[in-house]
């Protein structure tokens, strides 16, 4: 099916609190074009030169997402541009970004990655490490990042269950969090095959790839 007609689907399908992360890694220029045709401004890769390379070729309307793992040594090469940071899984990564940031003078919104898959192959912050992480001095001094919410993605699973009760932990830790953060706003989670799920369990931004532009061939 064509990108625009996959694109108007989920649209209609998500409710209108919700943002839509179109997750293009892999795909190539011309495909996120056909996206943007369709009115689609944000876009996720999860590798930074592939992103740079395509921030470089495509309007600069173009709101960019970092939703991988980051490496720090990365981060100098998005900082002129990246809109939000999905994965922030450490403190020296948050500080690197900050630092990255000044260096633009601007501030990077980000987002912590809480690990909540019951499987241990994903990444992510555990509860007591973002408390840690929060309570913390120098936390509190980073002046060129905005922590705007919490990431998290569910075990890939078909049991559907465990994928609601994932999610809905991080829901939990989220408001948790608001109440010492009152300015968060995004709780991203969601993916193609568990979306739906994580609506109903309170996302604000689903991060959605292969059913917009198809299966990816690495
Ligand atoms: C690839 C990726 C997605 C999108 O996955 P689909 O199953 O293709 O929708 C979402 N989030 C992250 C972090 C990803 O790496």
């Amino acid at each position: 099916m064509p990108i625009k007609e996959n694109l108007r689907k989920i649209l209609e399908t998500i409710p209108d609190h919700v943002t839509l992360v179109a997750v293009s890694k892999t795909k190539p220029i011309e495909e996120l074009m056909e996206a943007y045709e369709s009115g689609q401004r944000i876009f996720g890769e999860n590798k930074v030169q592939e992103m740079v390379g395509k921030w470089e070729e495509l309007p600069k309307d173009i709101q960019w997402h970092m939703i991988g793992h980051l490496q720090r040594n990365k981060v100098k090469y998005m900082a002129e541009f990246v809109s939000l940071v999905h994965g922030v899984d450490s403190f020296r990564l948050l500080k690197e970004i900050d630092k990255r940031a000044s260096g633009q003078n601007r501030t990077i919104d980000c987002l912590l990655q809480m690990h909540i898959a019951e499987e241990d192959t994903k990444f992510g912050l555990d509860r007591t490490e973002l408390e840690d992480m929060i309570n913390s001095k120098e936390f509190k001094s980073l002046a060129n990042i905005n922590i705007k919410g919490l990431m998290g993605m569910a075990t890939f699973t078909e049991n559907q269950s465990q994928i609601r009760r994932e999610f809905r932990q991080l829901k939990s830790i989220f408001d948790d969090l608001k109440n010492k953060i009152p300015q968060l706003d995004i709780l991203s989670m969601g993916m193609s095959g568990d979306y739906k799920v994580a609506i109903e369990e309170g996302s604000t931004m689903v991060r959605i790839g292969s059913s917009i532009f198809g299966a990816r061939n690495y």
